[in-house]
C-alpha cells in the first residue's frame, strides 16, 4: 500500500544525522513509486515530488526533529496541501432554498449520500428536501424514498404512472427528470424547505446523454453546489471520470465515497489536484452516520499510515528544547545519560502532556511503557527531590552511588533508602532501554541540528 511504501522509504532515513542530496533523491524515488502504485496520476506525482525535493533540500531542517521526521513532516504538509488544505464548507444561498445537486456514475453512492447529507443537515437545524431525479434506473425513486424515510427527511418524487408530483399536486411527467427537479425546487419554496438535494441518474460509464441530462438539470435549477460523487475505490479511473464531469456538468465540490474499503488514497490525491475542486465530504459506510466533512489532514495521516505519530511530532516541536535535547540524544544513544539528563527528559515529557497519551502515540512503545508507567506525575516530584539531593558528581556519574551515599541522599531528601535504590535501578534500566530504543526507532539523531 501507499502507507507501507512511504513508511519503508522513510525508515531508511531514520537515524541519519543529516540528509545528503543522494538520500533525498533515493527517498523521493521510493515515494514516487509508492504514489504511482497507489494510482495517483503521473502529473500529480511529478508536481508533488518536485515540491518535496525542493523543500527537503532547502534549509528546513528543524532543530526539534531528525531528518526522517523532517521528511515525514514535509510529505505530510504537501499531502494536506494537495488534498485541499482547509476543509471547505457548503456555501448556503442567501435566499433559501440552497440547491445541492448530486452527480456521478451509477453506483458511486449518490442516493446513499442524499440520505446522509439530508440527515446531517437536519441535525444542524436545516430543513432539507430530497428530490428524486433518477428516473432511469428501475427502483431508483423508491430507493431514495426508503433512504429518506430512514433519514427522516421528506422526499419529493414523481408518482409512477400518474404523472403527478410527489408531495404536492404538481403535475410532473414521470419520465422527465428536468421537470421533476424544477417542481422539487418549487415545492421547497412553497413549503419553506431551506435545502434541496437533487439526486440524479448515473450511467455505468461516461456518456453524452448522461452529461446532457445532468447539465440540463443544472441549467434548470441553478444549484448553489454541484457535488461530484466518486467511489474512492476506482483508483486511476476517478481522474478520467472527474475530468469528464468537470467538463460536462462542472461541479463545485467532490464527495469521496466507500472510504471504508481498502481505497488506496490515490483517487483522493489526484481528483483534487487535477480538477482544482475541493473534496468536501467523505462517506465511509452504508449507515447514515458513516459520513463526515472531509478533513485533508486526516486523509494525509491515513495515507502516510503513521496515525498519531504526526501529532507526536507536532508536540515534540512545540515543547522540545532543541539544544538540551540534542545533547541528551547523543548521550542516550551512547548509553551515557546522566541522572540530571534523566530528570530533564522526564520534565520535558511531562510538559508534553499526560504520559499515557504520549505512549499511545509511539509505534511499538510497549516495552517503554513498563519503564514510564512507573513514573506518574506525583512520583516525578519525589524523583526530582531525590536527584536534587545528590551531588553534581553523583548525578553525572551514577555508578559511584554506593550504599553510604544512598543513605545520605535518602536522609537529605526525606525519602527511604529503598526509594533511592528504586530510582537508581530504574534509571539504569531506562538508560539501557532508551539506548536500545533510540537505535531501533531511529530516534538517535532526533535532535541533531543540520548545519
Ligand atoms: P448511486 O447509483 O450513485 O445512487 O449509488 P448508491 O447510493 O445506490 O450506492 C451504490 C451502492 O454503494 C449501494 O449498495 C450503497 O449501499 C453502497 N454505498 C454507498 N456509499 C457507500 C459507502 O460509503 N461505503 C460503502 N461500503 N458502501 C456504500
Ligand atoms: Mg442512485
Amino acid at each position: 500500500s501507499l502507507s507501507d511504501r512511504l513508511t519503508g522509504a522513510l525508515k531508511d532515513l531514520r537515524g541519519k544525522g543529516r540528509l545528503s542530496d543522494a538520500d533525498i533523491d533515493r527517498t523521493c524515488r521510493e515515494i514516487r513509486l509508492a504514489l504511482l502504485e497507489a494510482d495517483v496520476s503521473l502529473p500529480v506525482v511529478r508536481a508533488f515530488i518536485s515540491r518535496i525535493k525542493e523543500r527537503a533540500k532547502g534549509q528546513e531542517v528543524s532543530a526539534a526533529l531528525n531528518p526522517a521526521q523532517t521528511v515525514v513532516k514535509i510529505v505530510n504538509e504537501e499531502l494536506i496541501g494537495i488534498l485541499g488544505g482547509e476543509t471547505r464548507r457548503i456555501q448556503f444561498a442567501k435566499n433559501p432554498p440552497t440547491i445541492i445537486m448530486l452527480a456521478g456514475l451509477q453506483g458511486a453512492g449518490k442516493t446513499t449520500l442524499a440520505g446522509k447529507l439530508g440527515h446531517w443537515l437536519k441535525k444542524q437545524g436545516h430543513t432539507p428536501l430530497l428530490v428524486a431525479c433518477d428516473l432511469q434506473r428501475p427502483g431508483a425513486v423508491q430507493q431514495l424514498q426508503i433512504v429518506g424515510e430512514r433519514a427522516e427527511v421528506p422526499v419529493f418524487a414523481p408518482h409512477p404512472g400518474t404523472g403527478v408530483g410527489g408531495e404536492g399536486e404538481l403535475g410532473v411527467t414521470a419520465g422527465d427528470p428536468v421537470s421533476v427537479a424544477k417542481a422539487g425546487v418549487e415545492e421547497a419554496k412553497a413549503k419553506l424547505y431551506d435545502v434541496v438535494i437533487i439526486d440524479t441518474a448515473g450511467r455505468l460509464g461516461i456518456d453524452a446523454e448522461l452529461m446532457k441530462q445532468a447539465s440540463d438539470i443544472r441549467d434548470a435549477t441553478q444549484p448553489d453546489e454541484v457535488l461530484f460523487v466518486v467511489d474512492a475505490m476506482i483508483g486511476q479511473d476517478a481522474v478520467t471520470t472527474a475530468e469528464a464531469f468537470a467538463e460536462g456538468v462542472d461541479f463545485t465540490g467532490v464527495v469521496l465515497t466507500k472510504l471504508d474499503g481498502d481505497a488506496r488514497g490515490g483517487a483522493a490525491l489526484s481528483v483534487r489536484e487535477v480538477t482544482g475542486r475541493p473534496i468536501m465530504f467523505a462517506s465511509s459506510g452504508e449507515k447514515l452516520d458513516d459520513f463526515d466533512v472531509f478533513h485533508p489532514d486526516r486523509m494525509a495521516s491515513r495515507i502516510l499510515g503513521m496515525g498519531d505519530v504526526l501529532s507526536l511530532i507536532e508536540q515534540a516541536e512545540q515543547h522540545w528544547d532543541a539544544q538540551q535535547a540534542e545533547a541528551a540524544a547523543t548521550k542516550i544513544t551512547q548509553g551515557e545519560l546522566t541522572l540530571e539528563d534523566f530528570l530533564e527528559q522526564m520534565l520535558m515529557i511531562r510538559k508534553m502532556g499526560p504520559i499515557g497519551n504520549i505512549l499511545g502515540m509511539l509505534p511499538g512503545a510497549g516495552q517503554m511503557k513498563d519503564v514510564l508507567s512507573q513514573v506518574d506525575d506525583k512520583q516525578l516530584d519525589r524523583v526530582q527531590a531525590i536527584i536534587r539531593g545528590m551531588t553534581p558528581e553523583e548525578r553525572a556519574n551514577p555508578k559511584i552511588i554506593n550504599a553510604s551515599r544512598r543513605l545520605r541522599i535518602a536522609n537529605g531528601s526525606g525519602v527511604t533508602v529503598s526509594e533511592v535504590n528504586q530510582l537508581v535501578d530504574r534509571f539504569f534500566e531506562a538508560r539501557k532501554m532508551m539506548a536500545a530504543m533510540s537505535g531501533r526507532m531511529g530516534m538517535g539523531g532526533v535532535n541533531r541540528k543540520s548545519k
